[in-house]
């Protein structure tokens, strides 16, 4: 699944912070930063103060690759 665009509890719109949440943590990772204050800190530098929306990156698991290696069914007409 694609990360969502808002958050679906309070809407805000967090879809474009994706790509920066990976890139800090890939960040925090090479220089041995263990992220003293934990990750409350690189959340308030992306401007994310709700718990709703740090639950949408948490929990987020990225299967399209998976289920592009996976395939398709080559006939659909037996779906109904
Ligand atoms: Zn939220």
């Amino acid at each position: 699944m694609l990360f969502p665009v808002r958050c679906w509890t309070c809407g805000k719109i967090i879809g474009h912070l994706w790509d920066e949440f990976n890139e800090r943590l890939r960040m925090a990772k090479i220089s041995n930063d263990n992220l003293e204050n934990g990750l409350e800190s690189l959340f308030q530098r992306m401007g994310l103060k709700r718990f709703c929306c740090h639950t949408m990156f948490l929990s987020h698991y990225e299967t399209y690759e998976e289920a592009i290696k996976m395939g398709f069914p080559e006939d659909y007409s037996n779906i109904t």
